[in-house]
């Protein structure tokens, strides 16, 4: 986790924020979860957090004025707290993904039951209530639900996904049917009209029969909703852009597709503060398209000579030739998530190039290419494969990690070319590299290129 710290959002209760130079790692274990459990998911909303455990557990931290942590009112969940539920008929549901909106949120469980809990102010809950009440002139109250509530009119349906905006939610089934509900504003439940839905409303373009037409992945933002069909093609409703067409004066009132990328094959979709990305399937691999109007921060990433800021779609050229998976799109950053290949490797680092030693790091010698060395994939430190304990008879297939990576994976890189002692060599003790010429990023892919066996895909 990293990220400011506001309200406890990121169940700490000792700093502001955590950089993201050193994500801090958080295991179902120190949440109290029994040994063989994991984290498998997570939903971050404005200020709160939710996270999923294996077994269907279901923690949350952060703002809880609303109840949108699924714990009684109060301003806080500072730490990450177990919560009861959701249950229907008095037994537990296994949670297998969360959703949070600024004062709400929104879990799917095993059983493909969406619940919902916090804020019902636009709807957000669909319990066919917008809880809205005034409390004395010129102030009002909102109505919340501190526990999961099941979420009304989808009994016959098995949901598989769903994904929240500031104030709405979207939900698809298993047989491509699309669902939303909450706030309307700027039609972006694609419903057309600007009406706020209290309950699950079915969305006409994605009912079928054809099944073709029917939605295959959903998307939320802030103030608009993605659908991918299932030809694969990209449909948006809402506000998306600041100007013409998808502008908030002239919103997509039902979904329509966005002409530029209509030939593409997309099969994922993210949407942020202002940035809209979606991966397309190509015939060798994958391409990043993105655009975003009045992206201001760089989360566009197109590169410090590019525009900042597009309301066409653009492929993303500095992403191109890497194997992206998955994409996260916050208010003001963006997350790309690839697997490892060349193409990645020569990426440039952040914060900055890490300088290693140009030789094995247990044996200390550079035996040239007769004896390549094999880089880890996270720390980029070169070993002989004879000199790894096991040793290795051949270069592994995918990813590898050294000792230290693997044993201790979040673990932040460290940036000062000293090796942490744990796992280093026979010797015991840390290789100072002090004495060493500092190995520029430059001169190190060019080491790293004269051993060409080091990393196959
Ligand atoms: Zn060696
Ligand atoms: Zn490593």
């Amino acid at each position: 986790m990293f990220g400011r710290n506001d309200k406890s959002c990121l169940g700490l209760t000792d700093v502001d924020a955590i950089s993201e130079n050193e994500p801090r790692r958080v295991t179902a274990q120190d949440l109290g979860a029994p040994k063989g459990t994991r984290l498998v998911t997570a939903g971050c909303g404005k200020n709160h957090t939710l996270l999923v455990g294996s077994e269907g557990q279901l923690w949350s931290a952060g703002a809880n004025q609303a109840g949108q942590c699924g714990h009684s009112a109060c301003p806080q969940i500072s730490t990450f707290k177990l919560v009861n539920g959701p249950k229907l008929g008095g037994v537990k549901e296994k949670v297998v993904q969360a959703a949070a909106g600024i004062t709400f949120s929104v879990v799917l469980t095993e059983s493909g039951k969406v619940f919902a809990f916090g804020s019902e102010e636009k709807g957000q809950l669909a319990n066919g209530q917008a809880g809205e009440r005034i409390v004395s002139a010129g102030k009002s109250a909102f109505d919340y639900e501190t526990e999961p509530i099941l979420v009304r009119g989808l009994a016959e349906r098995k949901i598989v996904k769903i994904a929240c905006g500031s104030q709405h939610a979207i939900a698809l089934d298993s047989e491509g049917r699309v669902y939303g509900w909450g706030y309307n504003g700027y039609c972006r439940l694609g419903l057309g009209n600007q009406q706020d839905a209290l309950v699950p409303k079915l969305i006409p373009q994605f009912a079928g029969p054809n099944e073709l037409t029917m939605g295959a992945d959903i998307a939320a933002g802030p103030s608009n909703s993605v659908v991918i069909d299932k030809q694969n093609m990209y449909f948006m409703a809402g506000k998306w852009k600041n100007t013409g067409d998808g502008s908030g004066g002239q919103p997509f009132s039902t979904f329509k597709f966005i002409q530029d990328i209509m030939g593409c094959k997309i099969v994922h979709a993210a949407c942020g503060g202002v940035t809209h990305w979606a991966i397309a399937q190509e015939e060798d691999g994958v391409m990043t398209i993105t655009f975003g109007q009045g992206a201001l921060n760089g989360e566009l990433g197109l590169g410090p000579n590019e525009p900042k800021s597009s309301t066409k779609p653009l492929q993303h050229k500095p992403l191109t030739g890497i194997d992206v998976l998955q994409i996260a799109a916050g208010q003001n950053t963006s997350y790309i998530l690839a697997h490892p290949n060349d193409k990645y490797s020569d990426l440039p680092r952040h914060p900055a190039e890490i300088d290693v030693p140009d030789f094995c790091f247990v044996c200390e010698k550079d035996n040239g290419d007769d004896d390549p060395l094999l880089e880890c994939e996270k720390c980029d430190y070169p070993f002989h494969l004879k000199c790894l304990s096991p040793p290795l008879d051949a270069v592994p297939d995918g990813e590898w990690f050294c000792p230290d990576c693997e044993a201790d994976p979040g673990a932040p890189v460290r940036l000062d070319g000293v090796k942490r002692i744990l796992t280093k060599g026979k010797k015991g003790k840390a290789a100072d590299f002090d004495d060493e010429p500092a190995v520029t990023g430059q001169k190190r892919k060019a080491a790293s290129q004269a051993a060409p066996t080091k990393r196959k895909k």
